[in-house]
């Protein structure tokens, strides 16, 4: 059994940064809009990165939670879909990954 007490501890870190920001992200679009800006379509342009990267964050979010998860289940660094052991080199790239190399739908 591997010791992946230092992976946790990211995906625990990355958790607190992912869900930081995406609180900032929520305070921003709920912002008031700004009464001095007329040309409403300009603003809502804007606004579209913005969401996705909020999107993004929610999904990253999404896939730390699973591997948190995994963590407590006591199947953390085995792939979801063979079962096969996740190679150390990847689990430091993507501690996140629910799968190994050979299952990953990209990357
Ligand atoms: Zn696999």
């Amino acid at each position: 059994m591997q010791d992946f007490e230092d992976v946790r501890w990211r995906l625990v870190q990355r958790r607190e940064e992912l869900r930081d920001r995406l609180q900032r992200f929520e305070d921003q679009l709920n912002a008031p809009a700004d009464p001095d800006v007329e040309d409403r379509s300009v603003e809502r342009e804007d606004d579209e990165p913005m969401e996705t990267l909020g999107l993004s964050g929610q999904r990253e979010l999404t896939a730390i939670d699973a591997a948190l998860k995994r963590f407590a289940d006591g199947t953390f660094g085995v792939c979801v879909t063979c079962g096969d052991t996740i190679s150390d080199a990847r689990l430091a790239l993507l501690p996140h990954t629910p799968f190994c190399k050979t299952c990953a739908p990209s990357d």
